[in-house]
C-alpha cells in the first residue's frame, strides 16, 4: 500500500520532532528549509533552557507554568523515543541555573517564592499523573532558598540579596543539533530538502502542492496529503496565504546572543537567570562556551508585521558585521556588570541572534503584557493543513507529539 505523503515545512526543532514521529507512524517525509542543514536558526541561535516555567510568575492564570512544566517532563522521553537511542541528556546539560532576584523585580520576592512553591507542588502532581523526567531526573525538590554568602560569592548586593537554587538546565544546542542530525540521516522515510524557500501551499483535488523557490532562483513543487506548518518566523505568512489570520496581535522579536570566556575569577560562577523583568541569564557548560545575554541590550528588533523584515537574516545566518558584533557585546557586557561584577571582561568570539514570535503588543517591561504568558501557543488544525506555533524550544517535543494524536 502507497505510504501517506507529508510535507513538513521548517526544519527547526519543532519541524524535526514533527518529521521523525511522522516517520515512525509511517509516512513518507519531505523536510524542507530555506536553510542549508537543520536547527540552524532560532532552534540554534537561542539559550536552550528547557523551562520549567520558573520565568513565568506573572502570568497570574499559572497556565504558562503550567504548560513548560509538562513540556520539559516530556522533552527526553519523547526525543528518546523518535531519535531511536537515548541521549546523554546530562552530557549535554548545563550547570544548573541560580534565579537572582532583582530589587527591581516587577513581581515582589514573597509573590516570587509562593509562585516557585506552586511550581514544586505542580511538578510533583505532573509526574505522579503523567510520568516523565526532566531531561533523564526526577528530583524530589526543584528548587531551594540561596544563603546570602552563597549568593554573595556571585552577586553585587546593590542589585540583589535573595535568590533560589533551581534544578532547572539549559541544553547545549551544538551538541544537540549532531544527536537530530543524525536521527534524521537513520530514518531512512524522511527526505531532505534544504535550501528551498517555501512560497505557497495550494489545495489540490488529492490534498496539496507547496511550491517555492531555491537558492539558485530555480523552482521547486512538491505534492501531499498533509502539510505541517512549522516555519517559526515565516509561519504567518503562509498560514495568511491559506487565507487564516489571527484574530490577536502579536510581535516578532530580534534578539542578540554571545558566545565567549568568562575572566578566570568568574569560573566557577554558576548559571543564572535575573528575574522579574528585563534582565538577562548566564548560561555555564561544563565542556563548551558561556551564553550570556542582556535584555535591554540583546533586543535589537520589533516588529508587528506578517513578516520579519529581511535585513535580519543575516543575524539570524549568524553573520554579524565585527563593528556591530563589539557593539552589541560591549552594551550588553555592561549591562550585567551591575549584576556580577568583572563580568564585563569576558572574551566574546559569537555575537548572533534569533527570531521570538509572541503574541502580544507590549514590551517585557510592561507588567500587564501578553508576553509574560505563553499558552495560548501550539497545534492548530485546518482539513490537513497544520499551523505549529512553538511558543518555545521547550514546547516543540509536546506539541509535536499532540500533533500526532491529531493525525495518526
Ligand atoms: C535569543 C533567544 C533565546 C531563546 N531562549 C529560549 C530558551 O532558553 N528556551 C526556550 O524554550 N525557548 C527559547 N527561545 C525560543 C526558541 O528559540 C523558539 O521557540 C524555537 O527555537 C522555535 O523553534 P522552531 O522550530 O519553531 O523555529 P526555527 O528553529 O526558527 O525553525 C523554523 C525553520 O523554518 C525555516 N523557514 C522559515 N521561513 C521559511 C520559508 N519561507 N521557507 C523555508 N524555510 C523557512 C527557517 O530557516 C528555520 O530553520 C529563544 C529564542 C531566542 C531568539
Amino acid at each position: 500500500m502507497a505510504k501517506n505523503r507529508a510535507i513538513v515545512l521548517g526544519a527547526g526543532i519543532q519541524g524535526v520532532s514533527v518529521a521523525l514521529g511522522l516517520q515512525q507512524r509511517g509516512f513518507a517525509v519531505v523536510l524542507v528549509d530555506k536553510a542549508s542543514d537543520c536547527l540552524l536558526r532560532a532552534s540554534f541561535r537561542n539559550e536552550g533552557k528547557i523551562h520549567m516555567g520558573f520565568v513565568y510568575a506573572n502570568d497570574p492564570s499559572f497556565k504558562t507554568s503550567t504548560l513548560m512544566l509538562r513540556a520539559s517532563l516530556s522533552f527526553s522521553r519523547l526525543l528518546d523515543e523518535w531519535t531511536g537511542r537515548e541521549i546523554d541528556w546530562r552530557a549535554l546539560s548545563s550547570h544548573p541555573f541560580m534565579y537572582v532576584i532583582a530589587r527591581t523585580s516587577m513581581v515582589a520576592p514573597d509573590r516570587l517564592l509562593q509562585s516557585y512553591e506552586k511550581l514544586q507542588h505542580e511538578y510533583r502532581t505532573v509526574l505522579k499523573q503523567e510520568g516523565g523526567s526532566y531531561l533523564g531526573q526526577r528530583p524530589a525538590s526543584i528548587w531551594e532558598p540561596l544563603s546570602a554568602d552563597h549568593l554573595k560569592a556571585w552577586i553585587n548586593e546593590k542589585f540583589s540579596v535573595c535568590g533560589v537554587q533551581t534544578v532547572e538546565t539549559s541544553l547545549e544546542l551544538e551538541g544537540f543539533r549532531r544527536i537530530m542530525r543524525a536521527a534524521l540521516a537513520r530514518s531512512g522515510a524522511i527526505e531532505p530538502c534544504f535550501g528551498c524557500s517555501v512560497e505557497s501551499v495550494t489545495r489540490t483535488a488529492h490534498g496539496f502542492r507547496v511550491e517555492g523557490s531555491r537558492a539558485d532562483g530555480m523552482t521547486w513543487d512538491r505534492h501531499a496529503d498533509i502539510v505541517v506548518n512549522c516555519l517559526w518566523d515565516g509561519r504567518l505568512k503562509l498560514d495568511e496565504h491559506m487565507g487564516i489570520r489571527p484574530q490577536r496581535k502579536w510581535v516578532y522579536r530580534l534578539k542578540y546572543r554571545l558566545l565567549g570566556t568568562l575572566p578566570r575569577e568568574l569560573e566557577g560562577m554558576p548559571s543564572l537567570t535575573v528575574v522579574l523583568g528585563p534582565y538577562g541569564d548566564v548560561v555555564r557548560y561544563p565542556h563548551a562556551k558561556t551564553y550570556i545575554s542582556w535584555y535591554p541590550a540583546c533586543m535589537r528588533g520589533w516588529t508587528d508585521g506578517v513578516s520579519v523584515p529581511q535585513e535580519w537574516e543575516r543575524h539570524c545566518a549568524g553573520w554579524v558585521e565585527d563593528t556591530e558584533a563589539s557593539r552589541i557585546a560591549q552594551d550588553a557586557l555592561a549591562g550585567f556588570e551591575q549584576v556580577v561584577t568583572g563580568i564585563a571582561q569576558a572574551d566574546i568570539d559569537v555575537v548572533d541572534a534569533g527570531v521570538i514570535f509572541s503574541w502580544g503588543k507590549t514590551d517585557i517591561d510592561d507588567p500587564g503584557s501578553e508576553l509574560h504568558e505563553r499558552f495560548h501557543v501550539g497545534v492548530h488544525c485546518y482539513d490537513g493543513y497544520f499551523s505549529i506555533d512553538t511558543g518555545k524550544f521547550t514546547c516543540a517535543p509536546l506539541f509535536a507529539k499532540q500533533f500526532l494524536d491529531c493525525v495518526c
